[in-house]
């Protein structure tokens, strides 16, 4: 089952990390914050199982929660 992902580009400080960990998802834009790397003017997406965990240490890695991840 597909899970929604939330972005919230005015929480991020470009700390670098969620890319890191889900480069198929996450991109930044040319001062280091946050978005979708398929879509970047979306701030949420749906991820595919296959990229599930990913995302999911992404969104538990992030400092400031500006990722998140619904049940
Ligand atoms: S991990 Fe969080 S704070 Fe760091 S770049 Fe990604 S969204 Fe921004």
């Amino acid at each position: 089952m597909s899970q929604r992902c939330k972005i919230v580009p005015e929480r991020c400080i470009a700390c670098g990390l969620c890319a890191i960990y889900a480069p198929e998802i996450f991109d930044y834009d040319e001062d280091g914050i946050v978005l979708f790397a398929q879509e970047p003017s979306a701030r949420q997406q749906f991820i595919i199982e296959e990229q599930q965990e990913k995302v999911k240490t992404a969104y538990r890695k992030c400092p400031t929660r500006a990722i998140i991840m619904e049940k």
